[in-house]
C-alpha cells in the first residue's frame, strides 16, 4: 500500500518513478479478466488439495508471500504462512479492502492507556489527525470507499460512496443493534460490488472490483503516469554513506544489480523493511541503517483480532453483501480502549472455512484439537487427513449457515522487545519475536465479554482462540517521531540524518490504532509524496 500510493502520487506530480518489486508484476495480466473470481471456493479447495499452496512458485503467482514465516511469540516458535502479500499491490492484492480512519485519539495514544508502564507508546504522533484529513479524503476518494457515515465517528465526515443494499440478514442485525442501543453503519470498503462478488479476502481479483493499490495507484503510474516496474526483482540492502543513500543493491534473474536514484523511498512492509535495514550496516551505519536510536526492527505490533460467528434470531436469507456492517462501541468504553468490530467479508463457505482450519492448526496447535473435538462417531472411521478436514468443514458449516461472521481488531501496544531480527539462517533471512502481554490478553477478554453482553438476543460463537494475532497488521518497526534519539524516521518519515530515505510502509506507526492500517497508510504516503516533490525542487 505505502509503496503504491507514494509512486503514483509522485509519478502524477511529474517525477520518474521506478518500483521494484520481489514478486510478479501480476496486475498487468489479471486486469481485464472478468470471468470469474480467483479466490472463490474450488481454486482454495485444489489449492488445499494438491498441495500447491506449499510451492513458492504457484504462491507468487497467487500474490502471495512464497516462504513460510519463522517467529516466536507467547504460545511457542511458529513457522507458518503469514497473510501477507508479494507481488504488484503488495498485501492489498489480498486484502479485504476495510478503509476506516483512525479516530482523532489514536493521535494521542499514551493517554488511552495511562496504566500501562511498560509500554513504549509516545505521548502523540508526530502529525495530528487534522494534519492528515486532507489526506484521509483524497484516499478514500482515490480507493472508491463506500459505506455510511459512523454514528460514533468524531472530526469531519468521511468522503463516501453509496453501498449496495442489506441481506435481509444484515438489515435484521443493523436493526436489532440499533435498538439493543449499539451504533452500527455501513462498513467503509474498497469494492466495487460487481455481480457475484463475495468480497473475498486472501486473493486477486481479477474482476476490477476490488481496489486494490495494484490497480488503483501502480496501474495509473505505468500507464500514465510514465513510471516503470522492475518485478521479480529483490532489494538485498542499501549501500549508503553518513547522510546518504548511494545505492539499491538488488537480487535478479540470479544476478545482482545495482540502481541509484535521487530519492529511495522504502516500502517492503514492517516485517522486510527493517530487515533491509539491518543488513545494510557499513562504518558509517555500524548498527544498521537509519537505526542511530536502535529502534529500527523493535515496537512490532501486529492487532489481537477475534473470528466470532454471530447468529441471527431467525433465518433470514444472506443475499447481498457480506462485508457489510460495523460497531465501534468498544472503540473507546468504560474507560477501556479496544478496538473495532466488523463483518469479515465472504459467506461462510467450505473453502473459507477449510482454509480458516488449517490457518488455525498451524498457528495454534491447542486450539485446533479443541475445535476438532466435535467428533461425531463416523469421525474415526474417516482415515484420510483430507477427508476429515473436508468433513470437520462441512460440519461447522452446517453449523454456522445463517451466521454472519464478524471480526474484532483490538489495538495491541509497542514493546521495545517485540522485533523484527535478521537471521541468515531462517527461511526469509528474518524471524521475529512477540511477547503476547497479560495486559492485552485482559483487553481482548473483555471485549468478548462486552460484547456477548451488548448483543442481547444474539448467539454468539468465538472462532479464534487465545492466540489470536492478526499478522496481516504487522506495523511499528520503523516508527516516526519528533526525537531522533526514540524515532527512526522524522515527521515526514524521511529517516533522520539521511537526506534521501523514506519509509512509507506500516512500519512508520508509534501505535497500531484500533482498526484496518490501509487507509492510514495510503493517506500518509499521499502526504509523504508531496514532501518528496517539495524536497527535490
Ligand atoms: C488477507 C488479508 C486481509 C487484509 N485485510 C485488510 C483490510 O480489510 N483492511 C486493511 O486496512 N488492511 C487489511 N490487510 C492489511 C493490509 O493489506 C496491509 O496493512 C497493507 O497492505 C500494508 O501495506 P505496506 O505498504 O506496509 O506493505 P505491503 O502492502 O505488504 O507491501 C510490501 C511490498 O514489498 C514487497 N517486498 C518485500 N520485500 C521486498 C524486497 N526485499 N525487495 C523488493 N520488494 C519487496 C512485497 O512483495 C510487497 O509488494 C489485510 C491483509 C491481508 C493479507
Ligand atoms: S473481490 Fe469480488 S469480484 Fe473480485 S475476486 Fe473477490 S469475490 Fe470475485
Amino acid at each position: 500500500m505505502g509503496g503504491a500510493v507514494t509512486g503514483y502520487g509522485l509519478a502524477k506530480l511529474g517525477r520518474r518513478v521506478l518500483f521494484i518489486e520481489k514478486g510478479l508484476f501480476l496486475h498487468g495480466e489479471i486486469r481485464d479478466q472478468r470471468d470469474g473470481c480467483a479466490n472463490l471456493d474450488e481454486s482454495l479447495l485444489a489449492q488445499l488439495a494438491d498441495g500447491s499452496d506449499e510451492r513458492p512458485e504457484a504462491r507468487l503467482r497467487s500474490g502471495q508471500w512464497p516462504l513460510r514465516l519463522q517467529g516466536k511469540t507467547s504460545f511457542g516458535e511458529l513457522e507458518f504462512f503469514a497473510p501477507l502479500g508479494c507481488g504488484s499491490g503488495g498485501s492489498t492484492s489480498l486484502y479485504a479492502a476495510g478503509l476506516e480512519r483512525f479516530s482523532p485519539a489514536d493521535f494521542h495514544p499514551r493517554a488511552n492507556f495511562p496504566e500501562v508502564n511498560d509500554s513504549t507508546l509516545p505521548e502523540n504522533w508526530p502529525i495530528t489527525y487534522e494534519d492528515l484529513l486532507p489526506y484521509y479524503t483524497q484516499a478514500e476518494e482515490l480507493f472508491r470507499v463506500r459505506g455510511t457515515h459512523d454514528p460514533l465517528a468524531q472530526g469531519e465526515r468521511a468522503m463516501l460512496r453509496e453501498p449496495p443494499g442489506l441481506s435481509p440478514r444484515d438489515r435484521h442485525f443493523f436493526e436489532s443493534f440499533g435498538r439493543l442501543g449499539l451504533h452500527p453503519y455501513r462498513v467503509h470498503v474498497g469494492f466495487e460490488f460487481v455481480e457475484g462478488c463475495a468480497e473475498c479476502a486472501g486473493g486477486l481479483c481479477p474482476r476490477g472490483c476490488k481496489n486494490d493499490s495494484g490497480r488503483i495507484c501502480l496501474l495509473p503510474a505505468l500507464e500514465r503516469y510514465g513510471a516503470s516496474i522492475l518485478p521479480l526483482c529483490e532489494v538485498l540492502r542499501l549501500e549508503a554513506g553518513k547522510s546518504e543513500v548511494r545505492e539499491i543493491r538488488c537480487r535478479r534473474n540470479g544476478g545482482e544489480l545495482s540502481i541509484r536514484a535521487k530519492m529511495v523511498v522504502l516500502a517492503a512492509g514492517a516485517f522486510m523493511t527493517p530487515v533491509l535495514l539491518l543488513n545494510s550496516k557499513s562504518n558509517a551505519w555500524p548498527d544498521g541503517l537509519a537505526n542511530r536510536s536502535g529502534l529500527v526492527g523493535r515496537n512490532l505490533m501486529l492487532h489481537a483480532s477475534d473470528y466470532i460467528a454471530v447468529k441471527p434470531t431467525k433465518r433470514f436469507s444472506i443475499v447481498g453483501p457480506q462485508k457489510s456492517l460495523a460497531l465501534n462501541d468498544f472503540y473507546h468504553s468504560e474507560g477501556e480502549k479496544l478496538g473495532t468490530f466488523q463483518t469479515a467479508g465472504a459467506a461462510v463457505a467450505l473453502g473459507q472455512i477449510m482454509q480458516y482450519m488449517r490457518d488455525v492448526a498451524e498457528r495454534d496447535p491447542v486450539w485446533w484439537k479443541k475445535l476438532a473435538s466435535p467428533r461425531p462417531v463416523w469421525w474415526r472411521k474417516l482415515s484420510s487427513p483430507v477427508i476429515r478436514l473436508i468433513a470437520l468443514a462441512a460440519y461447522y458449516l452446517f453449523i454456522f449457515k445463517n451466521a454472519a461472521i464478524w471480526a474484532s481488531i483490538i489495538e495491541d501496544l509497542p514493546y521495545y522487545g517485540n522485533r523484527v531480527i535478521p537471521d541468515p539462517h531462517a527461511r526469509n533471512g528474518m524471524r521475529f519475536e512477540y511477547r503476547y502481554t497479560e495486559e492485552l490478553k485482559t483487553r481482548v477478554q473483555s471485549f468478548r465479554r462486552r460484547l456477548a453482553k451488548a448483543l442481547g438476543p444474539h448467539r454468539m460463537i468465538v472462532l479464534s482462540g487465545e492466540n489470536n494475532i492478526n499478522y496481516g497488521h504487522v506495523c511499528g518497526t520503523c516508527r516516526f517521531g519528533v526525537e531522533p534519539e526514540t524515532s527512526v524516521l522524522d515527521k515526514n518519515n524521511r529517516a533522520h540524518d539521511l537526506s534521501n530515505l523514506y519509509i512509507v510502509d506500516a512500519s512508520f506507526f508509534p501505535s497500531s490504532g484500533g482498526t484496518n492500517p490501509s487507509l492510514t497508510i495510503a493517506a500518509n504516503a499521499l502526504r509523504v509524496a508531496e514532501a518528496i516533490h517539495e524536497q527535490l525542487g
